[in-house]
């Protein structure tokens, strides 16, 4: 699943945020997983490579250690528009998710959003457990076996068969939002095949949106590169035949409803790096009228002293110093 924006430090508790995205607004991530517990292993992962794919579901964590701690987030005050679980892994892997939902609904009538990469909706438990979730964003990067295998390279027998059976079982009886994330790989998955591969396979499934996503943030994989503009275009034109795309180029990051730009961006950071581009876009999009604020809002923000700059693959990255 990508681009994870909703993810934590590993050392962390299971709560963090809310962060500031544009595809949940001010969301809450709850993570249910130890790092890194994965069916897949994806060339794209910023969480590094799987060791060792985990594949049984399991109860990671107790129940009420997760809710005390989304509780206490709750009591806060802070603004949250959506609940979102996510995993240092495959979400789905945390056992009895569909009661934890339903726990947290009992608390707040906050929406809640479950990202997965789908790999384990062949299984009969883990589609009831998600009926429950409002929102539900399942990763589909490849409309071919040879591609599935090569992006995602899951554990044996994750075969795009079975993933896409899953998904279209799952659509048969799901009423919420399915929103289909696309990891778009320049060199990859971008050619015009592949894309038409892609778009059947989202035909299939049905889903409400396509959510194409690009890799901005750093992968252990050194040949993973950003699409060009142009295959971004022609991807946004075919998949829109099927639903709606949201546009990946402006990136995921909406910092306008931020009550405090320097507490956002680092909250953002510690989590994983952020490119300065994306940074750049979305400061532009705070100050609108004002030539030149976003560059000036940049430059104080980096000189805080709270960020450091890394380079990887040509692209500039800001870290957190706090890690
Ligand atoms: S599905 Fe697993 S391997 Fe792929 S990006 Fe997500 S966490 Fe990483």
């Amino acid at each position: 699943m990508a681009p994870l924006e909703e993810r934590k430090a590993p050392h962390a508790g299971h709560v963090f945020g809310p962060v500031p995205s544009k595809r949940l607004g001010q969301s809450l991530g709850v993570d249910l997983l130890p790092m890194k517990s994965c069916t897949w292993n994806c060339i794209y992962c910023q969480l590094g490579r799987t060791k060792e794919y985990a594949v049984e579901r399991r109860e990671f964590f107790p129940p009420a250690e997760i809710l005390s701690e989304i509780q206490e987030a709750l009591d806060s005050g802070r603004h949250i528009d959506w609940i979102t679980f996510v995993g240092s892994g495959e979400t789905m892997l945390y056992r009895g998710l569909g009661d934890l939902i339903a726990e947290v609904k009992a608390l707040t009538p906050i929406p809640v959003a479950v990202i997965t990469n789908g790999s384990l909706f062949h299984l009969d438990e883990v589609r009831r457990e998600l009926l429950r979730a409002d929102a539900v964003l399942p990763s589909l990067n490849a409309g071919s076996e040879e591609l599935h295998q090569k992006i995602s390279r899951p554990a044996p027998g994750f075969t795009l068969e079975r993933h896409l059976e899953g998904l279209r079982a799952f659509r048969r009886v799901y009423k919420g939002k399915l929103w289909v994330e696309v990891m778009l790989l320049g060199g990859v998955n971008d050619s015009e095949e592949a894309l038409r591969d892609i778009a059947l396979a989202l035909r299939q499934v049905g889903p409400d949106m396509v959510h194409l996503v690009i890799p901005t943030r750093p992968s252990t994989e050194k040949d993973v590169r950003l699409p060009e503009p142009e295959r971004i275009e022609r991807a946004v034109r075919l998949f829109d035949e099927v639903a709606p795309v949201v546009h990946p180029v402006k990136g995921s990051m909406d910092l306008r409803g931020a009550p405090d730009l320097l507490e956002a961006v680092s909250s953002i950071t510690l989590r994983h790096p952020v490119q300065v581009r994306e940074l750049q876009s979305a400061l532009e999009e705070c100050f609108p009228d004002e030539p030149g604020k976003a560059e000036s809002r940049l430059r104080e923000l980096f000189e805080s002293g709270r960020f450091r700059l890394i380079e990887q693959a040509g692209e500039a990255y800001w870290t957190s110093r706090e890690e």
